[in-house]
């Protein structure tokens, strides 16, 4: 294992570099010394490392000024293949908390970078252990999977928080986590948890409304990464340009989703930052559709810098389009 031994180097070297800016503890001393003045305990922030940035944007809701939180993957990054960095295992090392997606999102990148931060707060099991798939109704569960030809949704599908409703269930563990990791600010994060919510019901409300009159429409996305948000909102996937999840499309497979939204009527296709949008452009010349710029991440599209923001985003470029190709 090359890579694993080059990320431990590293790690180790950054880690004794990093020691030496640690200020000393103080030694056991025979000779008298001053007591210092008491001064009243500050807690210091936690430090939340979240796999994504849309967990990093709930954690932040949710911690408020009690947490420092940072994102591994770049919002415009595929949360399937996150670049491993040695900035990352020094991150990881420092962490008192990660959360991660779960259900194998990360399965391509993250155990290694663990294993050589070696750090047993973030342990499988520990308090400052989230998985924010705990708890969630999966769907598309495989009855068979085959990972060698690159099919990538082994456990269902990861892509769960682009549900809002999902999202008040992970909001709701990662407060309890918090609480346990540091509980002097126990009730700080039930006072931002409850105001988490309350802001989430408003917009779920606005955002329902606003889908309501496409409930049936059929859409096309490159992955399948909006199936919980067309069951939340009453849309249906007819078609992915992927054969299978993590599977580069064959123009034979292009040519069988250019047929089903020919004959579905299916008029717009969906497609994040890091997806081959030519590839969609190419399909939608051939049944007359619109190419949406999308996204799961906050921050990966201009003006979307928090989950609440990207939702808007999502549900008005929906709409918009929706609306133009009745
Ligand atoms: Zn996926």
């Amino acid at each position: 294992m090359k890579t694993l031994s080059f990320l431990q180097r590293s790690s180790m070297a950054m880690m004794a570099s990093w020691s030496l800016l640690v200020p000393s503890a103080p030694r056991a001393n025979t000779a008298p010394v001053h007591t210092a003045p008491a001064v009243p305990a500050i807690a210091a922030p936690l430090h939340v490392v979240a796999t994504t940035p849309d967990l990093a944007s709930i954690a932040m809701e949710i911690g408020g000024a009690a947490v420092e939180v940072k994102a591994l993957a770049k919002a415009t990054e595929d949360a399937h293949f996150v670049d491993a960095k040695p900035s990352h295992i020094v991150t990881l090392n420092r962490a008192d908390v990660l959360i991660e997606g779960g259900a194998e999102l990360e399965i391509g990148w993250l155990p290694p970078l663990l294993e050589s931060a070696r750090n047993e707060k973030i342990a499988t099991g520990a308090p400052g252990r989230i998985l924010a798939s705990q708890g969630i109704r999966m769907l598309e569960v495989p009855t068979s999977f085959d990972r060698s030809k690159g099919d990538v949704h082994a456990m269902g599908n990861p892509h769960f928080l682009i549900d809002p409703l999902n999202v008040k269930i992970i909001a709701a563990n990662i407060a309890e986590h918090f609480a346990k990791v540091a509980p002097a600010s126990a009730e700080l994060f039930k006072a931002n948890l409850q105001k988490f919510n309350a802001t989430l019901d408003q917009r779920m409300a606005a955002w329902q409304k606003q889908m309501a009159p496409f409930k049936g429409a059929k859409i096309v996305t490159f992955h399948r990464d909006f199936v919980y948000l067309s069951e939340r909102f009453n849309l249906v996937t007819v078609e992915t340009l992927e054969a299978k999840p993590g599977i580069a499309p064959s123009p034979a497979h292009l040519a069988q989703v250019i047929g089903t939204m020919k004959s579905t009527g299916a008029r717009v296709i969906l497609v994040q930052p890091f997806q081959n949008r030519k590839t969609a452009e190419t399909v939608a010349r051939q049944t007359d559709a619109a190419v949406l710029d999308m996204a799961q991440q906050p921050g990966a599209i201009k003006g979307t810098d928090t989950y609440f923001q990207l939702m808007d985003y999502i549900v008005n470029t929906l709409a918009t389009a929706l609306q133009g190709k009745k």
